[in-house]
């Protein structure tokens, strides 16, 4: 059986903190604050990944609270919910991914992103797209006041 998932996530942007997506340092004025590295990418692929077995989110499973998780890198976070995931006998098929930020342009480095997560999520390339879209000028993202990602995956399950 085929199953489904979907992810979301929203970071706040702010001055002193590095732009990780995707596990990718992205050159930037502004960064993503949070309690990891606020990947956001990251943490909407990790969502859905969830999501696709109705396992709760992600706070659920890694807590904001909790000292082990301040400041790594969210690939850390990924690779265990697909541990999570993969010992319920489910098996990744591919990932769908659309990044929604002002700014910087990220078209260049979308190919390193899907890498980082192929390579986190033990999947070949070409079953991981990621997407960015600008939310022309309109609203909070379009303020630069964060950056949110959005995520679908689809699993095999028994
Ligand atoms: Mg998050």
């Amino acid at each position: 059986m085929t199953r489904v998932g979907f992810g979301f996530d929203l970071h706040p942007l702010v001055a002193g903190r590095p732009l990780v997506l995707g596990g990718v340092q992205v050159p930037s004025d502004l960064g993503l604050d949070g309690h990891s590295d606020a990947d956001v990418l990251s943490h909407a692929v990790a969502e859905a990944l969830l999501g696709a077995l109705a396992l709760g989110d992600l706070g659920r499973h890694f807590p904001d609270t909790d000292p082990r998780w301040l400041g790594v890198s969210s690939l850390l976070l990924l690779k265990g919910v697909l541990d999570l995931v993969t010992a319920r006998g489910a098996r990744l098929i591919n990932v769908d991914a659309t990044v929604l930020a002002q700014a910087p342009r990220l078209v260049s480095l979308l190919p390193e992103m899907a890498k980082r997560l192929a390579d986190t999520l033990g999947i070949a390339v070409d079953a991981v797209s990621v997407k960015a879209k600008s939310p022309e000028g309109l609203g909070l993202l379009g303020r630069r006041e964060g950056i949110a990602a959005m995520a679908v995956v689809s699993v095999e399950v028994g």
